[in-house]
């Protein structure tokens, strides 16, 4: 891409190290800058306009340009820009925001505990389930069983629970004790001839094998995202969560759902939980909580995990973590009007009107020669890339081929994101059928370019 170089090019290829990119490659590309937003349109310094078909990082559910947000968090920087939570103090677009999420999520869920990322959140998470094990007295009780593919944050204990090779090669991770289980996607990891059924009934054994192994009694929780994000999107087989959701039972483990991507909506159901039919002890959102306007994650627990810690804060005098941003008033008052505007705008229920034209986009791509799986569910799919149909035999190296093809729809004006081998889509939830048709034709394009591309680069 010939980007003419201005000013804020140079000084961000002089300065800035980005997250998640090849620096040396930056280096010599330079930044795509954004300049601004529009419904589900992003424009660059040069003024060319693309639809965000990720929705930014899997997040902005309102699109970008909701001016009421802007306002709500400029109304509360002017009444009371910052004040924390911590030590009995409180302000009202936290109390307010904890009170609606407990409304929102499902019954039993009534205790929220915000910090300011995702990946923040499950640390967090992490820490509350080995107090409340501690406070419990029984401390052998810390182990996560967490999946391969999984994408649950970057941080020390959050990247030990994500199981993508990425994340821990180079970073020493895993550093807390998680157990990676097998990726419950059929399509990728079942056995030659193994039907869904048979999938699920082997995972599901070897969850139970691996907590009777381990002993019961130092497994505190299982954490997944219910439709699995940035490890690919991979739907769950049938009857995978609700037989998760009884061996959790069974062996008094807790469950987690992370529903940092899948929650508000964009599966076609309030909360991901609700579409695979399984009720976590704890749920994680983030994302579209605030549309990502700000930074802001919110954890729930159930009486379960909130009681032992309080009683044991009786003892210690006090639950000994917070980030100062915890519960930051102007985030909360963006999530706050963040939230009424999807309630408003019924965007969960276009979510669930535009599953189908939107899957079925999706779908018209399967016989695609570079497509081995067309796969999704709501507003978020994937298509996974591969050399040979048949064998679902992987480009080598891998990723190469769709990042040609999401730089392909970058260059036709759609944001796409490539995750390994596999482009993924996870457009607002404000998109209407003519936007959809829209992506359709540019992913389209991209595909061909991709296809030739890979052809001319020796990898077909
Ligand atoms: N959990 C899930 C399911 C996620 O998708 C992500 C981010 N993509 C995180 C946690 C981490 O969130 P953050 O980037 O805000 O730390």
């Amino acid at each position: 891409m010939n980007r003419i170089p201005n000013s804020l090019h140079a000084s961000d290829i002089a300065h800035s190290m980005h997250p998640y990119t090849n620096m040396r490659a930056h280096e010599q590309q330079g930044p795509m800058i954004i300049t601004k937003g529009d419904g589900i349109h992003v424009y660059d310094s040069e003024g060319k306009e693309y639809i965000e078909g990720m929705a930014g990082l899997w997040s902005v559910a309102v699109g970008f340009s909701e001016s009421r947000i802007a306002e709500a968090a400029y109304k509360q920087m002017l009444e009371l820009p910052y004040y924390h939570s911590f030590a009995h103090k409180a302000h009202a677009p936290s109390i307010k925001l904890a009170e609606k999420l407990v409304e929102m999520t499902p019954e039993g869920l009534n205790r929220v505990f915000f910090t300011n990322s995702g990946s923040e959140a499950n640390d967090t998470v992490i820490k509350m389930v080995w107090f409340m094990n501690n406070a419990l007295g029984r401390p052998e009780k810390k182990k996560f069983l967490a999946r391969n593919k999984g994408y649950h944050g970057i941080t020390i204990a959050s990247g030990s629970l994500t199981g993508l090779p990425g994340n821990h090669k180079d970073f020493d991770l895993p550093a807390i004790p998680v157990i990676h289980l097998t990726c419950p996607h059929h399509w990728k990891w079942a056995e030659p001839g193994e039907s869904e059924a048979e999938f699920t009934a082997r995972l599901l054994k070897e969850a139970e094998d691996t907590i009777l192994s381990e002993g019961p009694e130092t497994i505190a929780a299982f954490i997944g995202e219910p439709v699995m994000g940035a490890g690919g999107v991979m739907t769950p087989p049938e009857g995978y969560w609700p037989g998760i959701a009884e061996l959790c039972k069974k062996y008094d483990i807790l469950l987690v759902s992370d529903e940092v991507i899948n929650g508000f909506g964009r599966l076609g159901t309030p909360f991901g939980c609700q579409k695979y039919g399984f009720e976590p002890d704890i749920l994680v959102t983030s994302k579209q909580l605030t549309s990502s306007y700000m930074p802001l994650a919110a954890i729930l627990v159930n009486d379960k995990v909130y009681n032992p810690i309080a009683d044991n804060t009786e003892k210690l005098g006090t639950f000994g973590h917070g980030f100062t941003g915890s519960g930051h008033p102007v985030a909360c008052a963006a999530g706050l009007e963040n939230l009424a505007i999807i309630e408003e705008k019924d965007l969960m229920g276009n979510a669930a009107r535009m599953e189908a034209p939107f899957q079925a986009m999706v779908q018209s791509f399967a016989d695609h020669p570079l497509v081995g799986e067309a796969r999704g569910t709501g507003l978020i799919a994937g298509l996974e890339l591969v050399a040979d149909k048949a064998s679902k035999t992987a480009f080598s190296p891998i990723g190469k081929v769709a990042a040609a093809v999401a730089r392909a729809a970058q260059d036709h004006g759609l944001i796409c994101r490539s995750v390994y081998e596999t482009v993924a889509l996870c457009p607002p939830l404000i998109i209407n059928e003519s936007d959809i048709e829209r992506i359709g034709q540019r992913l389209g394009t991209a595909l061909d370019e991709g296809h030739a591309w890979a052809k001319a680069e020796g990898f077909l």
